[in-house]
């Protein structure tokens, strides 16, 4: 029997459209919500991710602050903007799109930006929260893909949940959130070190790819039934493709996200929720 599809898609038109309401809510206080993006240089896929995190904002009622440095500009410049928006009240949240150019360094960047701000969740600051249960923005990638599970019912306690990739940005917080008391999955954290990498996610229940290699995972990895997310997106001739092979694994697991349709919308609608959060305690 075929998958049932995840569709992303689906569920990050309930939260922007929850966004929305809030931010409209907001408004009837008169208070707006604006969200800053800094990006620098010319790299497409930033471009493109930029620009649809704008138009999301815009739909959502933001306020959308673009702010677009040259490819030589300097740690100093980078660093300056952040602090300016940092210090500008119409900002609640913030995102700086990675990867910076290459003689840059991203991660001091975003260590700058305030906690307060942090519409990514990615600020050390928020992930320490996130260890410790407390609440925050939440990064938004693997944020997203629990709110995928939520939605479809997606049993998580007492299941085992393998995450494939050990990456700050999503598999390490996925691991996090997936093994967090109240969630209660059984966690192993696979990586390009693990052996029998294929034998270790066959025993998932839940299993998350965020890896970055087109189609690697086929029906060697998936045990019948298993839920499968598909977090890879890798531009090729085919177009987007996940790091699943989504055509040999449908008809085996039990439930799957594609690519593209799957984890990307979220990840977009959560940081969108993250904004409104952080303006919301503004007040609080
Ligand atoms: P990353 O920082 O490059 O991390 C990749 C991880 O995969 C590393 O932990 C690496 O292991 C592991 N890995 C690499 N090759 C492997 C192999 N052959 N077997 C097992 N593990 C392997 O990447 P990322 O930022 O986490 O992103 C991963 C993918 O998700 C990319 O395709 C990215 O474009 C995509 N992504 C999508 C979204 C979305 O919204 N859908 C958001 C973020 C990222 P080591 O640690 O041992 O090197």
């Amino acid at each position: 029997m075929s998958a049932l599809i995840l569709s992303g898609k689906e569920v990050a038109a309930v939260v922007r459209s929850e966004v929305a309401e809030r931010v409209a809510a907001l408004g009837e206080r008169g208070q707006t919500v604006g969200l800053a993006t800094v990006l620098v240089g010319d790299d497409p896929a930033s471009k493109i991710y930029v620009a649809s995190k704008h138009r999301a904002a815009v739909a959502a009622g933001m306020q959308s602050y673009d702010h677009h440095l040259p490819e030589n500009a300097s740690q100093d410049e980078v660093e300056a903007l952040v602090s300016e928006l940092n210090a500008d009240e119409r900002v609640d949240g913030m995102i700086v799109q990675l990867p910076l150019p290459e003689d840059l360094d991203g991660e001091r960047a975003v260590e700058l930006v305030d906690p307060h701000k942090d519409a990514d969740g990615l600020h050390p600051f928020n992930l320490g929260r996130l260890l410790l249960s407390r609440p925050g923005p939440l990064p938004a990638t693997p944020a997203g893909i629990m709110r995928i599970l939520e939605y479809y019912g997606i049993e998580t306690a007492g299941k085992r949940a393998v995450i494939a990739g050990r990456s700050f940005l999503v598999g390490r917080p996925m691991s996090i959130m997936l093994g967090a008391k109240g969630v209660d999955a059984t966690v192993t954290q696979a990586h390009s070190r693990t052996p029998d990498l294929a034998g270790v996610c066959r025993e998932a229940d839940i299993l998350v790819t965020a890896v970055g290699r087109p189609r690697m995972f086929d029906e060697r990895f998936v045990k019948p039934g298993a839920t499968v997310v598909d977090v890879g997106i890798s531009r090729t001739d085919d177009g987007l493709v996940g790091d699943v092979d989504f055509e040999a694994v449908v008809d085996i697991a039990g439930a799957i996200t594609p690519v593209p349709g799957g984890v990307g919308p979220m990840t977009i609608a959560t940081l969108l929720s993250n904004t409104v959060a952080l303006a919301e305690a503004k007040n609080n």
